[in-house]
């Protein structure tokens, strides 16, 4: 039986601008051995290229069939629920350039759906114009609802925060696609081309990566090399398979992998 892995990015292999030690030897050893990965992050604002391109700065080499986001889960949900559908968009280059290559016409008037992603440079005046749209008729889709990690100098507010305003400002509640609705955790899983059973997910907090893989019946890992902390694990009503410090102290093959079919 195959076996692969769902891995998000963010505390998991890197912080910030740093790499996580180890992470890029577990990496290689994925790689190495044959092992199925891809990438999964909730950030929808780098295209597949940029992410490949910041990994390639830390010493991990991987290639667009290794990077999911949660701008390529959108544009495909967005595809299917409307082919050749339209969209006003508040994000930057990666989720305009995913949304463009599954057929969604990028529009400034009447849209199908408003569409949020993370992103520094759309104005207020471009949020107004996006809740008179919402209130006029669109569909209000947020690429995720990741809170901000509050501290100074992060790279952007914090979807949640943008979308919260959206909300306020409309009293319609966003569609979320990214991590943990089951939009993303299965497109991801397809994207991979795995089945339920053979999908574990590698993740750094638990009200995304861990609650998306339990809800979808994957094996799941935590790495307290992020946002997750021991202390407060026991307060959730879910629990991952395994815990570990970080990446560096995962073995193969995991427990749960049935290596004799
Ligand atoms: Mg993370």
């Amino acid at each position: 039986m195959r076996q692969g892995l769902l891995i998000d990015m963010d505390g998991v292999i890197y912080s910030g601008e740093e790499l996580i030690f180890g992470a890029d030897k577990f990496i290689k050893k994925l790689t190495d051995d044959g092992i199925p990965f891809t990438f999964m992050t909730n950030n929808s604002q780098r295209t597949s290229l940029e992410v490949i391109r910041k990994l390639k700065g830390l010493g991990i080499k991987v290639d667009k069939s290794h990077v999911y986001t949660s701008a390529m889960a959108t544009a495909k949900f967005l595809s299917d629920q409307s082919p050749n559908g339209t969209a006003y968009v508040l994000g930057e280059g990666g989720l305009l350039s995913s949304l463009h290559e599954h057929g969604i016409t990028l529009v400034n008037t009447d849209p199908e759906y408003v569409v949020l992603g993370e992103g520094r440079n759309f104005t207020l005046e471009m949020v107004q114009r996006a809740v008179d749209m919402i209130l006029a008729g669109a569909k209000f889709i947020t690429t995720n609802r990741d809170p901000s990690p509050k501290k100074p100098g992060w790279n952007n507010l914090g979807i949640a925060a943008t979308t919260a305003m959206i909300e306020e400002a409309t009293g319609i509640k966003a569609f979320v696609t990214g991590k943990p609705s089951p939009v993303m955790m299965r497109s991801a899983r397809k994207f991979l081309g795995l089945e339920t059973s053979e999908t574990t997910v590698i993740g750094d907090t638990m009200e995304t990566d861990i609650q998306g893989g339990v809800q979808m019946g994957y094996k799941t890992i935590l790495v307290l090399s992020g946002i997750a902390k021991k202390e407060t694990l026991g307060h959730y009503a879910f629990k991952p398979d395994m815990i570990t410090s970080s990446v560096d102290e995962i073995k193969f093959p995991l427990t749960w992998w049935n290596t004799k079919k």
